[in-house]
């Protein structure tokens, strides 16, 4: 269940979201880019007020995958805020769309750009805030998280004295509502995932739900496992040993990637898709 955030105590960018996803993966090429652009699109198709953060600043996918019609992001000079750009409906922000930024950074520098795109820019009211993470579980990952949970570990400090002195069970309050990981069936993949799972759990983040992309496709009445069908050893041990409640298989569709390729995003729209269930497993109520 997605978990409350106190606004208050969030960086003035973030204090109205109500919810910040990250989609996250341990490879590059695994879909994740795809399966955040599709979450973000069919959230917003169900009425939803979205935006997505992508967070890879080495290789941002999000200008690719879509076109917004301004494809720069605007300064507000006064307020020293960042304004998003947006395509059908869906507010974006990528390094992609800052202009010519540095091709070469160190990592100092990269955790600046992201902290600085992400809790200055104007989000405004937003119900869910997409994060496309980069692959892996290095610096990037935990520059983000902790830009999201310095301001935690204050609440957690403030919370956790207020309810030993009243007597309170503590609740925990992470500004990542939840996390959603993608993977492809191979063996190496699914070690990867219980990385990914390990490091979220580290920072109090619940992941909600493992997405195994381009398991198969259909193709002349026949089924194909181009990656083969998975272990299923692998697959209990991530849904057991982490407690991950979804495992969710995500064909090739050729439209997919058409789409993708394209910058006009596919909406799997219909309630009883893979993608769709995610988010009924996330609690979405909008
Ligand atoms: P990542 O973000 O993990 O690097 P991407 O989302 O950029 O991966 O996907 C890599 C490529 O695979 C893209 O060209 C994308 O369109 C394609 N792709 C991803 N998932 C699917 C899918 N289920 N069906 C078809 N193509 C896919």
């Amino acid at each position: 269940p997605a978990r409350p955030i106190y606004a208050e105590q969030l960086p003035a960018g973030l204090q109205t979201i109500s919810n910040i996803v990250a989609v996250s993966s341990c490879k590059g090429g695994v879909g994740k880019s795809t399966v955040a652009v599709n979450l973000a699109y069919t959230l917003a198709d169900m009425g939803a007020r979205v935006g997505i953060f992508d967070a890879d600043v080495y290789g941002p996918s999000l200008p690719t995958m879509v076109s917004p019609e301004n494809r720069l992001l605007l300064m507000n000079p006064e307020k020293k805020t960042i304004i998003p750009t947006e395509y059908s409906g869906v507010k974006l922000v990528s390094f992609g769309f800052a202009g010519q930024g540095r091709a070469i950074m160190r990592g100092p520098m990269v955790s600046g750009v992201i902290n600085q795109l992400l809790t200055t820019t104007e989000w405004g009211e937003l119900d869910y805030l997409i994060i496309d993470m980069p692959p892996g579980t290095g610096d990037i990952q935990l520059t983000l998280c902790q830009v999201l949970n310095w301001w935690t570990s204050i609440v957690l400090f403030l919370n956790h004295t207020l309810t030993s002195v009243i007597g309170l069970e503590p609740s925990y309050i992470v500004p990542l509502t939840a996390a959603v990981i993608v993977t492809t069936p191979q063996k190496l993949s699914f070690i990867d995932v219980a990385k990914g799972v390990r490091m979220f759990s580290k920072l109090k983040v619940p992941c909600v739900a493992v997405v195994e992309n381009m398991c198969h496709f259909d193709a002349d009445g026949k089924r194909y496992y181009p990656f083969g069908r998975g272990k299923n050893v692998d697959k209990l041990m991530v849904v057991q040993q982490f407690g991950i409640p979804h495992l969710f298989d995500l064909p090739i569709r050729p439209t997919l990637s058409a789409s993708g390729d394209s910058g006009v995003p596919e909406v799997v729209a219909d309630p009883q898709s893979e993608v769709s269930k995610i988010f009924q497993n996330l609690g979405v109520c909008v």
